[in-house]
């Protein structure tokens, strides 16, 4: 009976599959079907019954019948128009349900009909940055400049803040003011952003934002993997031409691939860098290994003075509204513990400046205290004017030699080294007062964690290394020496 019932449940999913890739069932496809959903049951049985479950609650978020009014043309012109009620995966979190598996991030892309794009979209199953660099700003980035192979393709960078920072966003609140000046003006009819979940403050709920209201409420990082791109059906049902998104590399890479599929006049990519990403299972494990006082952490960042800065507020968890701040070294991390709490997918990443973007607001490039900004074709610019009179800016400085710092580090984090507190704090001031600093610290970061990530990748995913590392990390990596296995 139970085999009867695991065979009727495997048809039902395998229909929905197909139906993805209807136009596909070559052999080829056909294999790949087979191979994709025996993968799914050797990974996880569960999700099977789950999944039928689960469409039923994304059901009322996904469009209804609005596939029937497509006209042929439209159908042949967008071909995911032809999917009716598509529901999502209903993986949730458990990506191994998802194309790319282990490795997905959970962009969002799946859990719409955009699914139907996902073998030439998702960022892990085919990396293609220079060749949608070339689309999305007309030029790839040249690999002989520094600035251009770190940092992307740009018209220019700088240190900017608000004059009045805006209360509870992550730094200053750039990005909040440009989505809500985008809003304001007019430019844009809705913008993508995300929430977080009215019962867990850390877990992402996206939206497509329509008042300045809805923009202020998603202020401030989710720490966690975001399926930013889940509300690409709504955009579509929305039937707005004009749209704003705010997202994180692997999003905007599926984003991008799929931007001329969306009937859009304008869009405008506002991008943060992103790195270390987590599930939200992993992030309690983060707060409880490295906190001393998970529950009360409502923001954190690895900042550039090389320690992890924690924001408590004890209200969180029914208290009065204390608030305070607490600083744990990066070289007092629990290397060894905290290993397995990063996600597969971004240990593959290489996209850390979010190089699909046409503006990009981080810190790492910028003083202690600022926000650094990649301008990175005319769009971005057009974003950055918006705001010019709420903020204030300063150039950029580079000063440090990050070198030698990076190539300790790769062993030191490999053995899972940690120190002990009192060496962490001290190293900490030390490196602080002599480590690089500005673009040198941007640089240190991204080489650490791209020598990570390959290393990671050669380790787990040998076949795909060749054609998931770009060129230009390659290069970067190139200037250090790695463990022989
Ligand atoms: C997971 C993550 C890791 C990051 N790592 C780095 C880093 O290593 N170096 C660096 O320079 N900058 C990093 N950033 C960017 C940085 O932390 C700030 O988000 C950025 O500087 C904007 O600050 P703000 O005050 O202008 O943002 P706010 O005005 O507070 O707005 C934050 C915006 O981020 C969006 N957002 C929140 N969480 C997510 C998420 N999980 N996925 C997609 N979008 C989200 C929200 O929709 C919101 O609009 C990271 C961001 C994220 C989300
Ligand atoms: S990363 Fe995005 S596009 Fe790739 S499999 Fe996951 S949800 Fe789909
Ligand atoms: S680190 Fe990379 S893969 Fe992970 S969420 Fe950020 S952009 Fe996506």
């Amino acid at each position: 009976m139970l085999g009867f019932v695991v065979w009727l449940s495997s048809c039902k999913v395998y229909t929905k599959h197909s139906l993805v890739n209807k136009r596909r069932l070559s052999s080829k496809g056909v294999k790949q079907n087979v191979c994709f959903w025996l993968g799914h049951y050797v990974d996880v049985p569960s999700p099977v019954f789950f999944s039928v479950w689960e469409r039923r609650r994304v059901r009322k978020y996904c469009v209804t019948g609005k596939s029937s009014t497509y006209s042929q043309k439209e159908q042949e012109q967008y071909p995911h128009r032809r999917l009716k009620n598509y529901g999502g995966l209903g993986g949730k979190y458990d990506t191994r349900q998802y194309p790319a598996k282990s490795l997905c991030s959970h962009c969002g892309l799946c859990d719409t009909r955009f699914i139907h794009y996902v073998k030439d979209s998702c960022a892990f199953l085919n990396q293609h940055i220079s060749e949608l660099e070339y689309t999305v700003h007309g030029k790839s980035r040249d690999l002989e400049v520094e600035n251009e192979l770190y940092f992307g393709v740009h018209l220019n960078m700088i240190a900017a803040r608000r004059k009045q920072p805006l209360p509870g966003a992550q730094w200053s609140g750039i990005v909040t003011s440009i989505a809500t000046r985008l809003l304001e003006t007019g430019k844009v009819q809705g913008i993508v952003c995300v929430r977080n979940d009215e019962q867990d403050r850390f877990q992402p709920k996206p939206v497509l934002a329509t008042t300045p209201e809805e923009i202020y409420a998603s202020r401030v990082n989710k720490p966690t993997l975001s399926p930013n791109l889940s509300v690409l059906d709504t955009v579509e049902a929305s039937g707005f031409t004009r749209i704003g998104v705010i997202g994180v590399g692997c999003q905007v890479e599926a984003l991008r691939s799929v931007q001329s599929k969306l009937g859009l006049e304008k869009l405008y990519v506002l991008g943060t860098p992103c790195v270390d990403n987590v599930t939200r299972k992993g992030l309690d494990k983060f707060l409880r290994t490295t906190s001393t006082s998970p529950d009360t952490v409502v923001h954190y960042e690895f900042m550039q003075d090389f320690r992890v800065h924690f924001k408590h507020d004890d209200k969180v968890v029914g208290g009065p509204g204390k608030q305070w701040t607490e600083t744990v070294p990066f070289f007092g991390l629990k290397t060894n513990e905290l290993k397995d709490i990063f996600a597969p997918s971004c240990l593959s990443c290489f996209d850390y400046v979010n190089s699909l973007a046409d503006l990009v607001v981080g810190y790492m490039g910028a003083p202690f205290g600022w926000q650094w900004i990649v301008v990175r074709n005319e769009i971005g610019m057009e974003m950055l004017d918006l705001v010019s009179s709420q903020i204030e800016t300063m150039p950029l400085s580079s000063s440090g030699n990050r070198l030698q710092a990076v190539q300790n580090s790769i062993p030191a984090y490999d053995k899972g080294m940690t120190l002990p507190m009192w060496i962490a704090q001290l190293l900490g001031v030390v490196i602080d007062k002599l480590g690089p600093k500005g673009l040198e610290y941007a640089r240190f970061s991204i080489d650490s964690h791209f020598t990570r990530n390959y290393l990671y990748m050669k380790r787990n995913f040998p076949n795909i290394l060749q054609r998931h590392v770009p060129e230009y990390a390659r290069r970067i990596i190139e200037q250090y020496k790695l463990p022989k296995e």
